[in-house]
C-alpha cells in the first residue's frame, strides 16, 4: 500500500475500496459513506444532496459492491436519456460494466444488452423510466428477480414523480411498481430538490416512508455569488466574461427563446464560442449543441431553463443570469450547475426593474388560482430580497433552505460590503406621486411617467395631463433615475406598490402603478426602505490573480508553477484526442484537477501515479504510460 493512503482501518471496508481502487478518490465526501454504507446493508433511502454533492457514488459504489458479493445488477432509472451514453462511457473507463436501455438502441443493441444482462455481465444498468411499462423489460426484470440477481433500484431526478417541480414526469408515478413487484430489493431515490413540498411529495408517490432520508448541507462553498444591477446587461456580461472567465465553459439563463437566440448571436459576435439552447430548437440541433458543450472545452452555453437537468459537465466555470429567475429554487437548482469539480466558479446575475414587473405580471397573467398565484409571489419576493440584499447572500440562501450559517467571505456583499443609502424619503414622495396622480383623474400611469413627475420634468406627456401643477411635481429632483428605480423595484418586490394592467384600444397593455394596502406603513414614514448603493459599476475584484490577456488559466491549474502550467497544457490536449477516439467528454478521461495533480507531481514512474485522486486502477493501467509519455515531453 502507497503512502498516500489513509489509515488502513479505512481501507478495509469494501466500499472504501471500490471508491479508491475503481473511481481513484481517497475519501468520500459528506454522508456518502453513511448512504452507501446504508444501501450496501439492504437498506432503502432518500437523498437530497445538492447539485455537485457526489450523488452518483451514492449508487455506484453500492451497485460494484453488492455486484461483488453475488447479489447482481442494480437498475437505474433516469430520465436523461440525452446522457446515458456519456454516464454508461464514464463506468467502463473507471472498468465498470454498465449499459443502457433507452430508446435510442437499435433492436440488435438492445438485444444485446438484454443479453449480457441475462448473463450477468452487467452491474449497472441505466433505463428510462418509459421501460418500465413495456412487459418486455418487466419480463426481464422477473427473470432477474426470480433468479435473486436483482440487486438494487436507483431512481436517480426522483423529484420528477412530484408535480411540484417543472420537472414532472408521469411515467415517474408508474415506479410504484418497483416496489409492489419486486419486494426486498433495496431502492435509493435521488434529488437536488431540497424544498419540503417536493420531498413529502417523494416519499408518498414513490412509498418511500420506510426509507432512510439522508439531507446533505445545500451549501457549495466554492460557488461565488454575485448579483448586480442591471445597466446594460450585454456589456456587463461580456465584462465579466472577459475578466473572469476567458476560454472557460459556462452558461448564460435567459428568460426566451428570442433572447437566447440574440445572446448567443452577439457573444460569438464578440469572440467567444456561444451556442443556443432552447426547448424551441429542433431535436437535432439542441442534441449537437448539447454534446459540443460536453465535448469541447470553454463553450459558453446560452440557454432558456429547457438546459441543465442531469448536465454533470464538472467544470462549468460559470453561470449567469441575464434575467431574473422566477423564484430562489430555481435560481440555486441552475446556479449549482458550476462547479461540480468543487474548483472555483462563480454564479453572476444582473437583474433590474423591468424584470420584476415581467415575472409579476407573469403570475398576475397565469390562469392559476389566487392562491397558488400568492405563493409564487411570496417566492419570487423571497429572490427580490436576495437580490436586494446588503448583507451575506449564502446566508440567505441557505437560510431559505432552513439552514443557519455565518457570513461566507466568498460572495459580493462579503467581499465588498455595498454602501446602503436610506431610500424613505425618496419612497413616500414615488407614493405620494401614485397617490396623486390617482386622484386628480382616476387614471394610473407606468414607471416612467412617475419617476418623471417626481424629478420634476417637463415632458409631453406631463403637459398633456398636467401633472406639473401636482404638489409632487419636482419634489424629488436631487434623486437620480437609477435611484429612483431603485426604490420602486424595492418597493414592488416588497408589496408596496402593486401593478395594474392597463389596456389600450390597439389591444396592448401595459403596466401602471397602483398602491396597496402595504404602501400605508411606508407613506406614513413608519417602514424605512433601505437600498443598496448601485453595483453595476463597482464590480467587486477577484482574489484571485489572473492575466488580463484574455488566456487566464483555467481555475485547476491557477497554482501551478511555469513547467507544470507546460505539462499541463500537454496533458490536455492529449486528454483531447482520447475523448475523441472514445467519442466522451474529455472530463470523463480524467478531470481538470486530475490533470493538474499530475502536472504538479510531474511523475516519473508509475508508482508515482498512485494516489492521485480521479486515477483509479483501471485508468492507471490503460494510461499510465501514456500519461508518462506526455510528461517526459
Ligand atoms: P451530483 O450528481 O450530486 O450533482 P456527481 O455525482 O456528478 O454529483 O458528482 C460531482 C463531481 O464530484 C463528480 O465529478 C464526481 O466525480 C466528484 N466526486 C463525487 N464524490 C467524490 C469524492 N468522494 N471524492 C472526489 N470527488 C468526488
Ligand atoms: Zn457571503
Amino acid at each position: 500500500m502507497s503512502s498516500t493512503r489513509p489509515s488502513p482501518a479505512l481501507c478495509e471496508s469494501p466500499a472504501h475500496t471500490v471508491l479508491q481502487d475503481v473511481f481513484g478518490y481517497e475519501q468520500f465526501r459528506g454522508p456518502q459513506q453513511a448512504i452507501v454504507e446504508h444501501v450496501i446493508g439492504g437498506g432503502d433511502a432518500l437523498v437530497l444532496m445538492p447539485t455537485g454533492g457526489g450523488k452518483s457514488l451514492c449508487y455506484q459504489v453500492p451497485a460494484i459492491v453488492r455486484q461483488q458479493q453475488g447479489r447482481g445488477v442494480t437498475i437505474v432509472i433516469s430520465p436523461l436519456i440525452a446522457l446515458m451514453h456519456d454516464q454508461v462511457g464514464a463506468l467502463h473507463e473507471a472498468g465498470v460494466e454498465a449499459a443502457f436501455l433507452n430508446s435510442t438502441l437499435s433492436y440488435d443493441e438492445a438485444q444485446d444488452v438484454e443479453l449480457r444482462l441475462q448473463t450477468g455481465a452487467i452491474t449497472l444498468l441505466y433505463a428510462a423510466p418509459e421501460r418500465l411499462n413495456t412487459p418486455r423489460f418487466l419480463g426481464l426484470l422477473d427473470d432477474l428477480y426470480q433468479q435473486g440477481v436483482l440487486s438494487l433500484f436507483a431512481i436517480d431526478e426522483a423529484h420528477c414523480v412530484s408535480q411540484w417541480g417543472h420537472d414532472f414526469r408521469p411515467e415517474y408515478r408508474a415506479l410504484t411498481v418497483l416496489h409492489q413487484r419486486y419486494a426486498g430489493v433495496p431502492r435509493i431515490a435521488l434529488t437536488a430538490t431540497a424544498d419540503d413540498l417536493t420531498r413529502a411529495d417523494i416519499i408518498e408517490r414513490l412509498q418511500l416512508e420506510d426509507a432512510r432520508l439522508f439531507i446533505s448541507s445545500f451549501d457549495r462553498p466554492n460557488i461565488r455569488y454575485h448579483i448586480e444591477e442591471k445597466k446594460d446587461v450585454t456589456t456587463q456580461l461580456l465584462r465579466f466574461i472577459e475578466r473572469e472567465h476567458a476560454g472557460e465553459a459556462g452558461v448564460v439563463y435567459c428568460q426566451s427563446r428570442k433572447r437566447v437566440e440574440e445572446l448567443a448571436a452577439t457573444l460569438c459576435d464578440a469572440g467567444l464560442t456561444a451556442l443556443p439552447y432552447h426547448a424551441g430548437l429542433d431535436t437535432k440541433v439542441r442534441q449537437h449543441n448539447q454534446d459540443r458543450f460536453l465535448r469541447e472545452e470553454g463553450i459558453v452555453m446560452v440557454a432558456t431553463i429547457a438546459f441543465g437537468m442531469g448536465i454533470d459537465k464538472p467544470d462549468v466555470r460559470f453561470v449567469a443570469h441575464v434575467d431574473m429567475p422566477k423564484n430562489i429554487e430555481g435560481y440555486y437548482q441552475e446556479t449549482g450547475r458550476a462547479g461540480r469539480d468543487g474548483l472555483n466558479a462563480d454564479a453572476w446575475m444582473a437583474y433590474g426593474l423591468n424584470d420584476v414587473v415581467n415575472q409579476r405580471r407573469m403570475i398576475d397573467e397565469s390562469p392559476a388560482g389566487e392562491e397558488f398565484k400568492q405563493a409564487l409571489r411570496g417566492k419570487l419576493d423571497a429572490l427580490l430580497a436576495l437580490a436586494e440584499a446588503t448583507d451575506c447572500r449564502r446566508v440567505r440562501l441557505l437560510a431559505y433552505f432552513g439552514e443557519r450559517s455565518t457570513p461566507c467571505g466568498n460572495c459580493d456583499n462579503c467581499i465588498s460590503p455595498p454602501a446602503v443609502w436610506d431610500g424613505t424619503d425618496a419612497a413616500r414622495k414615488l407614493l405620494s406621486t401614485i397617490y396623486r396622480v390617482h386622484a386628480a383623474s382616476g387614471l394610473t400611469f407606468g414607471t416612467g411617467h412617475i419617476m418623471d413627475i417626481v424629478r420634476g420634468k417637463d415632458t409631453e406627456k406631463v403637459q398633456q395631463f398636467g401633472h406639473d401643477k401636482l404638489s409632487t411635481f419636482g419634489v424629488g429632483r436631487d434623486y437620480s433615475e437609477a435611484q429612483l428605480r431603485g426604490v420602486l423595484r424595492q418597493l414592488l418586490a416588497t408589496g408596496a406598490v402593486g401593478l395594474h394592467k392597463v389596456m389600450l384600444e390597439s389591444g396592448h397593455s401595459f403596466d401602471t402603478l397602483s398602491l396597496t394596502e402595504g404602501s400605508r406603513p411606508v407613506l406614513k414614514g413608519e417602514m424605512p426602505v433601505q437600498l443598496r448603493e448601485s453595483t453595476a459599476s463597482t464590480t467587486p475584484k477577484r482574489t484571485r490573480t489572473r492575466k488580463s490577456t484574455g488566456s487566464a488559466p483555467p481555475a485547476a491549474a491557477a497554482n501551478l508553477g511555469p513547467d507544470a502550467q507546460a505539462r499541463f497544457i500537454n496533458l490536455k490536449s492529449w486528454r483531447a484526442e482520447v475523448a475523441r477516439e472514445h467519442n466522451l467528454p474529455a472530463y470523463v478521461i480524467f478531470h481538470d484537477a486530475t490533470l493538474a495533480a499530475i502536472a504538479e507531481r510531474n511523475p516519473a514512474t508509475l508508482d508515482d501515479l498512485q494516489g492521485i485522486s480521479g486515477m483509479g486502477a483501471k485508468k492507471l493501467d490503460a494510461y499510465g504510460a501514456e500519461v508518462l509519455r506526455v510528461c517526459a515531453q
